[in-house]
């Protein structure tokens, strides 16, 4: 039963990472009246429920909303990140959001917050703590933060069974482990599962204590490439290799080993060909440490797991009686189809430029603001789904490219991506000047056209 009315111009379910970058860009330029509900108790989606050694696998410094930064912007002298921009941990994402939402959406008047709410559908939200239910009348639209919601191992069960006598834990468990295991063993392939290594590496655990029972093997970003600011030239010049790859390219395989050779994207076991391209980043101190560890399984998924047992889809091996399973192999990203972003009175939030969740929702929210028609505004943000093969990297580029060209002849969307601190390439014209800038810009430009024809060749 309805128990009270609200009226809003946007009710935007979902107050995650999308909702929150969607939201602060809309009502940044424009008078409206948003409702915001989610199920979860504080804002920031699932990074309230990551594993607290998580960090964001790109700088803070465009991580967020536009209009309250993340970090200090400094760049790391030590540690495996050395000489890239800072990454907030998932602690510093939530007091980030926290901090955005009361200081930001809540402080400008424009935005009512519902935590612990359901939204079930046909404009109506029910409290998770009360029961009391309310009635939304929308004027604009709905707007679905929640289309990309990633699945996480905290509240995703193993896809595999694990008897009574074994033990496994989900990835966030991992720092409450109070004895040591005989065998550390991470089952997942994806940047969780790095993750986990990574960490357990870090912490003083020998290598060979570690058993990776990997089902795919992934091709992973390098993160030098993958900055902005101070070194906005690295990843001019990343996108400059590209190009030149792509022109060249002879087959999608030679494209990936050109992209290889040219330090863009790296793989941890050379001798495998990477069937996963989920667009995580890695830097080239991470990847020698996950090189060290030695005993990798690669017999596809994991389907049952005893004391001395794992079956997997191709075969059965001898188990450490000891081992402690660390559970990474949730699905993380979420590679929805892509829907028109806009529809009449509904928006689902999803990428544009490849990628970058908080980019591409504060750019629907800009172009939302400007009161375009609806045609208009899905010629300039047309979806790009969320990777997940090595292919879809080329469609990736090749939709965002053309957002990208698109964005550059509007005059007040080329001025908002001028001062977005989400937008990585933000103030290259400020470096133009710069030799290394010059060469890289030099380089794309001249195979930015037989690039894109190559690579439109390869899509089925
Ligand atoms: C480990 C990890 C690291 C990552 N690192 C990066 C990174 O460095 N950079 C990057 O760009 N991306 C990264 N990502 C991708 C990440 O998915 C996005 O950055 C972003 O946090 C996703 O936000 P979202 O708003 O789409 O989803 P969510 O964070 O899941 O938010 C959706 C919200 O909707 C709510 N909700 C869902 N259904 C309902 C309902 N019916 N009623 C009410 N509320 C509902 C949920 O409670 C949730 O709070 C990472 C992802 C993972 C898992």
């Amino acid at each position: 039963m309805v128990t009270h009315t609200l009226d809003t111009d946007y009710l935007v379910i979902g107050a995650g990472a999308a909702g929150m970058a969607f939201t602060d860009a809309l009502i940044a330029d424009y008078g409206a009246d948003v409702v915001m509900v989610d199920r979860r108790h504080a804002p920031g989606g699932h990074w309230n429920d990551a594993y607290p050694f998580v960090r964001l696998h790109q700088p803070s410094a465009y991580y967020g909303v536009n209009s309250l930064p993340l970090g200090a912007d400094t760049i790391d002298r030590d540690g495996p990140n050395a000489g890239m921009y800072e990454q907030a941990g998932a602690a510093e994402i939530c007091g980030y959001y926290d901090r955005v939402m009361r200081m930001s959406l809540l402080a400008s008047g424009a935005v009512r917050y519902f935590p612990m709410c359901d939204y079930v559908g046909e404009g109506r939200f029910v409290s998770r703590l009360s029961g009391a239910s309310v009635a939304v009348r929308v004027r604009k639209a709905v707007v679905d933060a929640t289309y990309l919601e990633p699945a996480v191992p905290a509240t995703s069960a193993p896809p595999f069974a694990v008897a009574p006598d074994a033990r496994c834990i989900p990835v966030g468990a991992l720092p409450r482990v109070d004895e040591p295991a005989g065998r550390y063993v991470v089952v997942g392939a994806g940047k969780t599962a790095i993750d986990a290594c990574l960490w357990l590496l870090q912490t003083g655990v020998d290598p060979d204590a570690i058993r990776w029972i990997k089902p795919r093997e992934a091709w992973l970003r390098n993160r030098f490439f993958a900055q902005g600011g101070e070194l906005v030239g690295d990843l001019i010049e990343g996108i400059a290799r590209q190009l030149e790859s792509a022109a060249h390219a002879m087959s999608p395989h030679d494209l990936f080993a050109r992209f290889e050779a040219s330090a863009q994207l790296f793989r941890v076991d050379e001798h495998v060909t990477p069937t996963m391209y989920k667009a995580p980043t890695m830097s080239t101190a991470e990847l020698g440490m996950l090189r060290r560890i030695r005993d990798v399984v690669r017999l596809g998924h994991v389907r049952w797991i005893d004391r001395h047992e794992i079956h997997l889809d191709g075969g059965v091996i001898a188990a450490d009686p000891g081992a402690l399973y660390v559970h990474c192999a949730a699905p993380g990203l979420n590679p929805a189809p892509a829907v028109p972003i806009f529809a009449d009175g509904r928006i689902t939030l999803q990428p544009i430029r490849s990628g970058l969740i908080p980019f591409n929702a504060a750019m629907a929210g800009f172009v939302e603001s400007t009161g375009r028609r609806l045609e208009e505004k899905n010629r300039l943000c047309p979806p790009n789904r969320l990777p997940d093969v090595p292919l879809d990297w080329v469609r990736g580029l090749l939709v965002e490219m053309d957002a990208d060209r698109k964005w550059s002849k509007e005059p007040d969307i080329a001025q908002w991506l001028e001062r977005s601190r989400l937008n990585t390439s933000r103030g290259l014209r400020r470096h133009a000047g710069r030799p290394q800038v010059q060469d890289a810009m030099a380089r794309f430009l001249a195979n930015v056209r037989p690039g894109l024809a190559t690579l439109r060749a390869m899509l089925p």
